[in-house]
């Protein structure tokens, strides 16, 4: 009997219906609050630091604390004011498909514990690769995010420029085997690297080349490359937003037998845009790719995708057995992402494809691009110095030397009224603006304008 007190059976309608009208009371003021922590947030965390409780507390107690601290202690890049980073919103259909699998606990490793997930995958596969323009037989994994996403393709790389070579992977592993050279833009996001550490590539074999003025590789620094190599190339480089040339660069690189590997964390939905549609061009002809739904889709964190032209690859690098894994029928989605256990992460895909139509995708999308546009009009003849005009849905500036960047960065963080990011691009310190989230409206964008030129003068 004690123990069943200890894991108490609390009321659940109570902690859902507290939740929800939290939630609401979150949401209902996104515009006018400030982005950053409010100044007691610093107590308040500092106050959560405590000994592992050995007595629990009531579970509407522990939620009341949790909504308090959400009130004081959450950063609003879920608002309309905040461009740090790629940072998306939350589309109400995606956040409330994304509770309702979170009520259903949906387990995707296996379509025999979620049918619903393994049908919803498949569908929001097909959905993804036509209103991407990739390679009909290509197939999906349903990621956290973009890092593991590359983790995936280039694990599928590897996998099928060895088994191409007759080197035995599997029974070998690495040791003794002949090199992987890799070739990408010397801009390329963080998380390639990462990825290439990690799978065992080393630094001596990664070859990163010349690019221009807005991070785009150019054409003739494409060395010769071979059927043991790869080529990275981005679609939506991190701070420009830039795209390579693939309509020269991977049909060259293909002739020779490399497998091409894109990073469209969030430039890859640019093909669902008439607008933008160009600067994706050729994309198609590649073998991976990666990219985010959290980003430009704006579902919720964490949602990823890696995309791949030769399913046998990926899953021979990510399938796994178990005499306990009933796997009979239809699709295992373990089988093609890292993980086994995994929330079903194409039930608020699907809903939020659905909700808006390949027409609404566009129009989120070109929304982005209008506004990047908007914000460059109106910073035109600011004191800011254009460092690189918007390609997609974000743009660079600076003003005359980096301090006085440093400075109006530093004040823009601190008004609280927005949020930029900033970066060091060419040697040159920037104030970064991504514009990704649904909530953003001209408005906002004019307001993000006075904003920066009321703090040029810092
Ligand atoms: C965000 C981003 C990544 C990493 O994606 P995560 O979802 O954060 O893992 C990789 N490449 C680019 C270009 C990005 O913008």
């Amino acid at each position: 009997m004690e123990e069943t007190k200890k894991v108490p059976h609390d009321d659940w309608a109570l902690l859902l219906e507290t939740a929800k009208e939290a939630a609401r009371d979150y949401l209902s003021d996104l515009e006018n609050r400030s982005v950053n922590l409010l100044p007691q947030a610093e107590d308040t965390l500092d106050r959560l630091a405590e000994e592992m409780p050995i007595e629990g507390s009531p579970a509407l107690d522990v939620l009341k604390q949790l909504i308090s601290l959400g009130r004081t202690s959450t950063i609003l890049s879920t608002g309309p004011n905040y461009y740090g980073f790629v940072t998306g919103g939350a589309l109400p259909i995606a956040l409330a498909a994304r509770w309702l699998s979170d009520v259903w606990d949906q387990n995707a490793a296996l379509e025999v514990m979620s049918p619903l997930s393994a049908r919803l995958e498949n569908l929001v596969e097909q959905w993804l690769i036509e209103l991407l323009g990739l390679p009909k037989q290509s197939v999906a994994g349903f990621v956290s995010g973009s890092s593991v996403a590359t983790l995936c393709a280039l694990a599928a790389a590897r996998e099928h420029l060895y088994q191409r070579a007759d080197w035995p992977l599997r029974d070998r592993g690495l040791n003794g085997a002949p090199s992987i050279e890799v070739y990408g833009p010397d801009t390329l996001h963080g998380s390639i690297e990462k990825a290439l550490r990690i799978l065992g590539f080393g630094r001596q074999h990664m070859h990163w080349l010349k690019t221009d003025e807005s991070g785009r590789l150019n054409p003739d620094q494409l060395p010769t490359l071979g059927p043991l190599s790869i080529l990275i190339l981005q679609a939506g480089q991190v701070c420009t937003g830039a795209f390579d040339d693939f309509e020269t660069l991977i049909p060259a690189a293909k002739a020779q037998g490399a497998w091409v590997h894109i990073d469209g964390a969030f430039g890859l939905w640019a093909a669902a845009s008439k607008l933008s549609q160009p600067l994706v061009k050729g994309v198609a002809a590649a073998d991976s790719w990666v990219t985010d739904a959290h980003k430009t889709l704006n579902v919720p964190y964490d949602s990823g995708i890696v995309f791949c032209r030769y399913g046998d690859a990926l899953t021979k690098a990510l399938s796994s057995s178990g005499s306990y894994l009933q796997s009979d029928r239809g699709r295992d989605g373990m089988d093609l992402t890292l993980e086994m256990s995994r929330r079903a992460r194409a039930i608020e895909l699907w809903a939020t494809i659905k909700s808006l139509g390949s027409d609404g995708i566009a129009e989120l999308v070109t929304r982005f691009c209008d506004h990047a546009v908007l914000l460059h009009q109106l910073l035109e003849n600011s004191p800011y110095t254009i460092v690189s005009r918007p390609i997609f849905n974000q743009m660079l500036v600076a003003l005359a030397d980096d301090d006085a960047t440093t400075r109006a960065l530093t004040a823009l963080q601190q008004s609280g009224k927005a949020w930029v990011s900033g970066a060091q691009w060419q040697g040159r310190q920037v104030i970064r603006i991504s514009i990704c989230n649904w909530r953003t409206e001209a408005k906002h964008i004019e307001r993000l304008a006075h904003l920066m030129i009321e703090v040029s003068q810092a």
